[in-house]
């Protein structure tokens, strides 16, 4: 357990690092965690994803939401939406956060983002909700995006960004990335933007989870 949260805590902090390098933050923007058991390991406020190592997350306690005095930095500002997420998806060992401009733009305009690709309806979910505005770092932003998680293990927050659930580092990464494209492709279709249809999910799903 502990060798495989190691190495979960470099796989975290090299994504971070890759999230930076394809523009889906700016700055210090953004925020990751990991969950061993009731504590999450966050990343410290105003610290570049770049920036990150595995010692430098401030552990929080999942029960509490109070960080655990290590010395270390203060947790990030979204620790209370970071801490809804693990509430609402007990599966997920994974939260990231990041400031996708193609996604924030799709949410300007729509209440959820659908599956448009195979890949999307099998490694994120038949459709992503956008969850109202509410002011970041707030346990309002947290409540709403706890709400948004029961039907989708991501969600889309409208004016800020999106906020991802995986039972594993590679899976929160893969799904960010998913969703940030399937928001590309919506804009960059246009008119012409077609999700997958009920037949044609209920087909791949036959094949995925032998329906
Ligand atoms: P933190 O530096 O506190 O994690 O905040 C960054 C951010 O993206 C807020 O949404």
């Amino acid at each position: 357990m502990k060798v495989r949260f190691e190495s979960q805590a470099d796989a975290l902090c090299s994504a971070a690092a890759d999230l930076v390098k394809r523009g889906f933050v700016l700055g210090s923007g953004g925020n990751v965690s990991l969950r061993q058991d009731d504590v999450f390991y966050i990343s410290p406020t105003g610290v570049r994803l770049d920036e990150l190592s595995p010692a430098s997350l401030v552990p929080v306690d999942l029960n509490s939401g109070r960080s655990i005095s290590t010395g270390k930095g203060r947790p990030s500002s979204e620790t209370p939406m970071h801490r809804a997420a693990y509430l609402a998806r007990p599966e997920a060992s994974c939260v990231v956060h990041t400031h996708s401009t193609y996604a924030i733009a799709y949410g300007y305009r729509h209440q959820y983002l659908p599956a448009t690709t195979p890949d999307f309806l099998v490694y994120v979910a038949r459709e992503v909700p956008v969850c109202p505005y509410r002011t970041p770092s707030t346990p309002e932003l947290g409540a709403i995006v706890g709400e948004g998680l029961q039907s989708s293990p991501a969600v889309l927050m409208r004016k800020h960004g999106i906020l991802v659930t995986g039972e594993d580092v590679a899976k929160a990464f893969l799904r960010t990335l998913l969703i940030h494209e399937a928001a590309r492709l919506a804009l960059l279709a246009g008119d012409a933007f077609e999700p997958l249809l009920p037949d044609e999910i209920a087909a791949l799903e036959a094949i995925v989870y032998g329906q």
